[in-house]
């Protein structure tokens, strides 16, 4: 237990990125542009997790986000958490949730989408939070999880 609080609190203020299953880590980097900022990161991946049998963790220092980008990071992983760091103390603790509707992240399911083809980006409504159905603005098919790719 002190171990983990320990890692937990290893920055003085930021965000703490946990629960992320190992494989989608760098989506998770990609999808808050973390890989252009000038702020110190930090990341673990392939740590014991009882949950998730293998997960990464993001510590990111003076950074908070908002609530529409942590709601982007329910599209690729639902179980992550973020606990917001001042001070070395746990000031608050956010579960991102799915948008209404989002753009880019995800490729429309339908090869003959147009995003497939043009250099539109795509852009997708939330029909089902519980099971991920999105569907498509320009085609209005719908791409569920188990048809899921990222771009
Ligand atoms: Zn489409």
């Amino acid at each position: 237990m002190k171990k983990k609080e320990l890692v937990v609190s290893a920055i003085q203020n930021g965000t703490v990125i946990d629960h992320i299953p190992s494989d989608k880590l760098f989506q998770v980097i990609k999808i808050l542009n973390l890989q252009d900022g000038k702020d110190q990161m930090l990341f673990g991946t392939n740590l014991e997790s009882q949950k998730l049998g293998k997960k990464a963790i993001i510590k990111i220092q003076n950074r908070f986000f908002e609530t529409s980008e942590i709601n982007k990071i329910a599209i690729v992983c639902p179980t992550a958490t973020l606990t917001i760091i001042k001070d070395y103390e746990v000031v608050d603790k956010r579960i991102p949730s799915l948008p209404d509707e989002f753009e880019g992240i995800v490729k429309c399911y339908n090869p003959k989408c147009i995003t497939n083809h043009e250099n539109v980006t795509p852009k997708f409504k939330v029909l089902d939070k519980q099971e991920i159905k999105l569907q498509c603005h320009y085609c209005q098919r719908i791409t569920k999880e188990e048809t899921l790719s990222f771009l």
